[in-house]
């Protein structure tokens, strides 16, 4: 499958990591909108958030402790923001799940 999510979990993409363990990665985005973004995903391909399932939720409650744990890590004591993007209207570009850490700077709300 020509997934690049896929190919930076498998390591045939080069990404600066940010935490990985046998489920799930983490690594900073190409291109940043805050000075602390960090993209998380499951190792398995999972196409978007609609994919979730009573049997497959459990990925979704890990990927977010890692997401606070990265947050602490990264001394975003002040508050941060965790984003998913579903779909062509959520703004979904990379069709395998993930969601983005973002912090180091205060949010907008709503967001564009
Ligand atoms: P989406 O728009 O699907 O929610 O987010 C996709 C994100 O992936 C974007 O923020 C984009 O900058 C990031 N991205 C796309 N390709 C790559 C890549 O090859 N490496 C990294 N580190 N980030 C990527
Ligand atoms: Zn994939």
């Amino acid at each position: 499958m020509d997934c690049v999510f896929c190919k930076i979990a498998s390591g045939e993409i080069p990404s600066k990591k940010a935490y990985e363990d046998e489920k799930i990665c983490a690594f900073y985005d190409l291109d940043p909108q805050a000075p602390v973004h960090i993209l998380i995903i499951p190792k398995e391909h999972i196409s978007s958030i609609k994919e979730i399932t009573p049997e497959n939720s459990g990925i979704v409650a890990h990927i977010f402790e890692v997401a606070v744990k990265l947050a602490k890590e990264n001394h975003l004591d002040n508050g941060f923001r965790i984003v998913n993007n579903c779909g062509e209207d959520g703004g979904q570009t990379v069709q395998h799940l993930h969601i983005h850490l973002l912090g180091g700077r205060s949010m907008k709300w709503p967001p564009g």
